[in-house]
């Protein structure tokens, strides 16, 4: 390519960007290793960030680099966007963040399949003859005409045909997440639709790999894999995001390892290898905590439930402060369960108050966590970690839901979904089948929530108009902040 200056530098700083490489990569395993705990998770990030920061400085070392005042125009951009959104981003849109970059990932590993097929394709045609990596150079040693299938060139197109599902898939989720799109969005004959779709990309991919470059064939491969992305993101709605967020980072990270290989850079290899095998035990996770398998996920089974929800009978009924106040300081055991709208009241810090109080009191108490409550994985474990909740007080759902049969009070903070008794009654739900957790079953409930507000599937709620339940109504931080207050009250103001 015209574009491509000739290497400043001595061979030696191709081995010296070898060897970085291989410091990032390590840099790479010890931060997600330490990202296993809360404890070292911050660390760990720096680990990662330091070894990002290694990889990206060792590129300029490579030989053959062209474009130099592009790339570093490109990285300022990015480096700046990123700074900025990252300093200002407030805690509760943190998902749709991750969802973005998530996107990013894989719209970046299309881009370079992107790049490397035009290259295959010119090189197919002997117009250019440059090296990107060493599926090029073999591709160069063509003549004119369709090459034959090679392990780059196939690689490459498979890289791309992930990563620009998960970047068009990961947008989508972005925005359902941002409130800017429809839960679910289902037309006649979707999944037929949707797989014809998946067919196209997967026979330009055949023809792609087996050397058919031609320039309207790669437009029509990332034109389907961009369209399917899409819609296979479009029907899942309910509670079924997490699952599509966690597998969209998997692909990711599969799309970013094998364009690493193309390239013939192990850093991207590793870091692609780390997070595509993270990210598909985090899927099968979340997917176990769905109740879902990995097969109904891929092939768009989400949230396919039909027909009008069950009536649920009964009222709201409203709780003073002082008196769940009283009620929690005179129980034996306490279980507080928080959801969404406790990262939205920025509340964990009053809620680890109020529990102090009541241990104080002899009130045994725990944190119920269901797995998939918030809006990302771990949402509710990194908001208690942040308040200092020791970990031995957080409890599993499996571990805790026999519990809740012995429990005086559960306290519900801006959790809806997730504790909503219609995951096991209602078939016609779209949580139906989802686990929860049995907060129904504690003697007394009392939910803190703003109003009559549905939770992330936009459903009601039957827990809420349950005999054994009292609602307390108001921002999570602001209830909080009253129960403490009202239980020092009752300590004689200490
Ligand atoms: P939900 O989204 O079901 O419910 C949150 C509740 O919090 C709402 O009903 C809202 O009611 C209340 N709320 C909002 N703001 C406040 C506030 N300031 N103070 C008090 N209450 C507030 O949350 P859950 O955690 O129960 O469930 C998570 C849902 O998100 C599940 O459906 C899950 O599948 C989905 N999801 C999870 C992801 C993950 O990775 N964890 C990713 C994507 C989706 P009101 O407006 O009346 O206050």
């Amino acid at each position: 390519m015209s574009g491509i200056a000739s290497n400043p530098f001595p061979a030696v700083f191709a081995w010296l960007a070898a060897a970085s490489y291989l410091v990032a990569a390590t840099l790479f395993l010890l931060g997600l290793q330490r990202m296993a705990s809360p404890v070292t998770a911050r660390s760990g990030i720096r680990w990662a960030g330091a070894g990002m920061v290694i990889a990206t400085i060792a590129t300029f070392l490579l030989p053959g680099l062209g474009n130099l005042a592009l790339i570093a125009l490109a990285l300022v951009i990015g480096v700046s966007l990123a700074w900025i959104s990252g300093k200002k981003v407030a805690i509760t849109d943190m998902p749709q963040m991750v969802a973005l970059y998530n996107g990013m990932g894989g719209g970046s590993a299309a881009a370079i399949g992107a790049v490397e097929l035009l290259a295959f394709a010119a090189a197919a045609h002997a117009q250019f003859s440059v090296s990107f990596g060493p599926g090029l150079r073999i591709a160069s040693t063509q003549s004119d005409g369709p090459l034959p299938a090679t392990t780059p060139l196939l690689l490459a197109t498979i890289g791309a045909l992930i990563g620009a599902i998960s970047f068009s898939g990961s947008l989508v989720a972005f925005a359902k997440l941002q409130g800017w799109m429809d839960k679910r969005l289902v037309f006649p004959g979707q999944r037929i639709f949707n797989m014809l779709v998946l067919a196209l990309a997967v026979a330009c991919l055949y023809l792609l790999a087996t050397g058919a470059l031609a320039t309207w064939v790669i437009v029509a491969f990332f034109l389907a894999a961009l369209a399917f992305g899409v819609l296979m993101t479009l029907p899942i709605g309910g509670a079924d995001m997490p699952v599509v967020i966690s597998l969209y980072n998997a692909f990711t990270g599969l799309a970013v390892a094998f364009e690493g290989y193309v390239l013939d850079n192990p850093a991207l290899v590793i870091a692609g290898m780390m997070v595509g095998a993270a990210g598909m035990l985090l899927t099968r996770l979340m997917a176990k905590a769905m109740n879902r398998s990995i097969r109904s996920v891929l092939f768009s089974n989400f949230g396919g439930a039909t027909g009008a929800a069950q009536e649920i009978s009964g009222t709201q009924k409203p709780i003073e402060a002082g008196d769940v106040a009283a009620m929690m300081a005179y129980a034996q055991r306490v279980v507080i369960v928080p959801g969404y709208g406790m990262a939205v009241a920025q509340a964990q810090h009053k809620i680890w108050e109020l529990t102090q109080k009541l241990i104080e009191r002899g009130v045994k108490v725990k944190f119920a966590i269901h797995p998939v409550a918030g809006r990302m994985p771990g949402h509710m474990n990194v908001l208690l970690a942040e308040a200092g909740v020791p970990y031995d007080l957080i409890a599993d759902m499996d571990d805790i839901n026999p519990e809740f049969r012995n429990t005086d009070v559960a306290l519900v903070i801006g959790a809806n979904d997730v504790v909503n008794p219609v995951a096991k009654t209602d078939p016609s739900s779209p949580i139906y089948g989802m686990p929860i957790l049995d907060v129904v079953d504690a003697k007394n409930v009392v939910v803190i929530k703003r109003g009559k507000g549905t939770g992330f599937a936009g459903i009601e709620n039957a827990l809420f108009y349950a005999d054994n339940t009292r609602m307390l109504y108001g921002d999570g931080a602001e209830m909080a902040s009253a129960l403490v207050s009202e239980l020092k009250a009752l300590d004689g103001g200490h």
